[in-house]
């Protein structure tokens, strides 16, 4: 797809058309927003690097333009999360590196693309970071995420990272305007009667019940399934394994939920109180969270910490 066509992220197209057109491409790059840009701007970008056109765009119409659009082009690889476990495994990488370093190529740039990168386990990110390091000739990667923080520093410091700006169109989910009401809240000046304290417990209580509510019932839904008369033919190994699955994709879409809440509450500092420390503690909360501490004291601590920033309080309308 030529770049005039995506017409959503004007000034992304134009930084990569222009890098493009004066031979300053780098091997990796990391284009973080929505799924459903930069998939497109992955394709495309492929495709401009590959056309037989040659001229920083793609015309949409050769061999090598019509194969990238229909996934079958021999030079350009893609891997994505498994459904089973929502991760990327270290089997993955080495497949992927695998076939951009053995396999001969047609292309002039091999294209090597990571859908959901961060879903790249910890041992799959060591694993691709040599690969970073020592890229093989011709070879392009594209990380593509909706989580950039949720990478490996050493990975973000080895790519250019290039940042969708959030889709105009693109509106709050529910449970991102309940957080948006409780952060408005919690920011609020503090009356003698109540103490910051209080305050922060609350709304650790708040954002945690609504992630248990959530998983609950998605949870609950599993259940019923699994009770559905048309699953009765199901051996009871079968039936182990399918309740396995849904149980750990209800997990899955818990933590998923749990990080747009977390990069919800940074653009809303980011918005609200800019030069604060709010996206340190941020940080580290994600971090401390994903090393599976105590959940409720991760955060309790982190909004202790939130409550004390100054500025922050006086931030409220
Ligand atoms: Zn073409």
């Amino acid at each position: 797809m030529p770049w005039r066509d995506i017409s959503s992220q004007p000034l992304v197209c134009d930084l990569l058309r222009r890098t493009l057109k004066n031979g300053r491409t780098h091997h990796g790059y990391i284009l973080s927003g929505e799924e459903t840009e930069t998939e497109p701007v992955a394709l495309a970008f492929a495709q401009a690097l590959n056309c037989e056109k040659d001229d920083g765009d793609a015309c949409g119409k050769c061999e090598s333009c019509l194969a990238i659009a229909a996934g079958r082009h021999p030079d350009v690889y893609e891997t994505k999360a498994e459904s089973r476990s929502r991760r990327i495994v270290i089997k993955q990488v080495r497949e992927l590196e695998r076939s951009v370093f053995l396999k001969a190529s047609h292309a002039r740039t091999k294209i090597a693309i990571i859908h959901t990168a961060d879903r790249l386990q910890p041992e799959a990110q060591d694993a691709f970071l040599k690969t970073l390091e020592e890229p093989p000739p011709k070879t392009m990667f594209l990380l593509l995420t909706e989580e950039p923080q949720q990478l490996r520093d050493t990975i973000l410091s080895r790519c250019l990272s290039v940042r969708f700006r959030p889709g105009r169109e693109r509106r709050k989910t529910e449970n991102e305007q309940k957080v948006e009401a409780w952060l408005e809240a919690f920011a609020a000046p503090v009356p003698a009667a109540e103490s910051a304290a209080i305050r922060a417990y609350g709304f650790v209580g708040n954002v945690l019940g609504m992630l248990k509510e959530m998983r609950d019932e998605k949870l609950k839904a599993t259940m019923e399934l699994l009770d559905d008369p048309s699953n009765d033919h199901l051996e009871a190994v079968q039936r182990a394994r399918l309740e396995e699955q849904l149980e750990a994709q209800a997990h899955a879409d818990y933590l998923h939920e749990r990080s747009r809440i977390l990069r919800h509450m940074l653009e809303w500092y980011h918005a609200r109180s800019p030069g604060s420390r709010a996206p340190d503690i941020l940080e580290r909360l994600s971090s401390r969270l994903n090393r599976n501490v105590n959940e409720s004291l991760a955060w309790e601590i982190a909004m202790l910490e939130l409550s004390t920033q100054p500025g922050l309080l006086a931030a409220g309308r």
